[in-house]
């Protein structure tokens, strides 16, 4: 059992990330008793402590909170706040003074991507990092080369296990309800396999374009945004063998597994999109080639799933905002129920849907009402509204995993970069982009990826 953290230092403390997510999950864990008694906010803007404090209710406000005010005056008294560059060695002897005697502290930072080694060596110049845990978010380089370099240098500082990789995605509870229903339902196992499964469809659709994040989407895409760490991480989750204990490791482990048995797509097997107007979107080149919807299919060569495509799609300004992965299986054998079955019978599937609701359906066959045997396909569902209601946010489930030393939900090095060489026909020398109509499903020539595969699951 690893010893809980007994600070948590905020670099980024005035960003976006700690406004939104970061001090509201705070508060929460605050509520339940589980915040370390020493929080530090680290970043340029210049406030006292108590200037600090007060973005820190307003942010927790924003965020929708019910105040509790004995737990809010609780939290506010673990803050409090450094203010400086993070090119200036100074600013890590200040920490160092406010740290005192708390010396297992997490350094999480919420800071731009080309922070985070000057961050890392301002720390170990100071020789506090040696019982510290890191808490880095992604994104975990741009491309294989520069993960193992980014890695090569975190690991200077800090050993693989004391490294946080966040990617939020692992720490939400439909995410995490992939591995229960999977493992804790035994008649699931034995057709879990490509002798009864078709094709794995994930999908993340959005309705809605890059908003405000022009000039950070116009150099990321979709590829790199979505697919190379969340999708990878949902198909490494739904394919995976079980782990042969609780440990992290041997989680990790079997998802590396799925990663490096899965086939790297050729030009044939990838579709890039561009929404119609993206190039005259703020913040975007006008000539830009960056992509707004990817579509992928591959295989994971193993003995489980050999010959099971599996397919990978997500964009901006599609017809509708869903995350789901639909697992379809085989038709059977023979059609018992003569010319009119054809019609009314679907493959059986199995939806988990992430968003906007979480729930999940299994799509099976009843007799239609009437004289003749036609069946009818329905959907047996398991949805819990009120359950949902009471779910943890992501980073509250994530910053406890990180302070009691549970890397389980967290990126292991080698995962990540196994996930970069999947995607590096996509952004390395990428085909051109379709253009396609907001609103739609996308660029016609996606479809041709799943033709003799029954089509792309349709959402909703
Ligand atoms: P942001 O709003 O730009 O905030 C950056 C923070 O870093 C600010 O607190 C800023 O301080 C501080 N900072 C930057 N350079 C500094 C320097 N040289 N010295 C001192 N402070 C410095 O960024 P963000 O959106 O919160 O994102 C932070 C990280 O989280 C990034 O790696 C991003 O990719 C990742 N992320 C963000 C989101 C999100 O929803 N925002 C989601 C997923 C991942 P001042 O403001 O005081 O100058």
């Amino acid at each position: 059992k690893r010893a809980k953290s007994d600070a948590l230092v905020l670099f980024g403390a005035s960003g976006d990330l700690a406004q939104k997510k970061l001090l509201p999950a705070c508060y929460r864990l605050a509520r339940n008793g589980l915040l370390p008694a020493q929080v530090i906010g680290v970043a340029a803007t210049e406030w006292t402590d108590g200037e600090f404090r007060d973005y820190a209710i307003s942010s927790i406000k924003l965020a929708g909170e019910d105040i509790e005010m004995d737990v809010l005056d609780e939290m506010c008294s673990t803050l409090s706040y450094v203010s400086g560059n993070y090119l200036d060695p100074s600013i890590y002897q200040k920490l160092e003074q406010k740290l005192g005697r708390n010396h297992r502290p997490i350094f999480y930072l919420a800071v731009p991507p080309d922070m985070f080694e000057i961050v890392v060596d301002g720390l170990a110049a100071q020789g506090i990092t040696r019982s510290a845990r890191l808490v880095i978010e992604k994104p975990f380089g741009r491309d294989t080369e520069s993960a193992i370099d980014l890695n090569t240098h975190l690991h200077r500082h800090f050993s693989e296990d004391s490294i946080y990789r966040i990617d939020h995605f692992l720490g939400k509870e439909p995410v995490q309800n992939l591995l229960v229903f999977r493992f804790a339902n035994s008649i699931l196992e034995p057709i879990w396999n490509r002798n009864f499964i078709s094709s794995v469809q994930i999908t993340m659709a959005e309705d809605f374009g890059i908003e405000n994040r022009g000039s950070f989407y116009d150099r990321i895409g979709a590829t790199r945004d979505v697919v190379q760490n969340h999708l990878l991480q949902l198909v490494a989750l739904l394919a995976l063998e079980p782990p042969a204990s609780s440990d992290p490791d041997a989680l990790r482990d079997e998802k590396l597994k799925v990663l490096k048995a899965m086939r790297v797509p050729s030009r044939d097997d990838f579709v890039r999109g561009q929404y119609e107007g993206y190039r005259n979107e703020v913040g975007v080149d006008p000539m830009s080639h960056t992509e707004t919807f990817v579509a992928m299919r591959t295989v994971i060569d193993n003995w489980r799933w050999a010959g099971v495509p599996f397919l990978i799609r997500t964009g901006k300004y599609l017809n509708t905002t869903t995350t789901e992965a639909v697992v379809r299986f085989k038709e059977p054998p023979s059609r018992l129920f003569g010319e009119l079955s054809s019609k009314s019978m679907l493959p059986n599937e199995l939806r988990f849907e992430l968003k906007p609701s979480e729930r999940i359906t299994l799509r099976l066959h009843v007799k239609q009402p009437g004289s003749d045997l036609i069946p009818m396909p329905v959907d047996l569902e398991v949805a819990d509204p009120e359950a949902s209601a009471g779910n943890s946010e992501a980073y509250e489930i994530l910053l406890h995993d990180a302070i009691r030393g549970d890397l389980s939900r967290f990126a292991r090095q080698d995962a990540v970069i196994e996930a970069w060489r999947i995607v590096e026909p996509i952004i390395t020398d990428p085909p051109e982009c379709q253009i396609y109509y907001r609103g739609s499903n996308g660029p016609e020539s996606s479809f041709r990826l799943v033709e003799n595969l029954g089509g792309w699951s349709m959402w909703g």
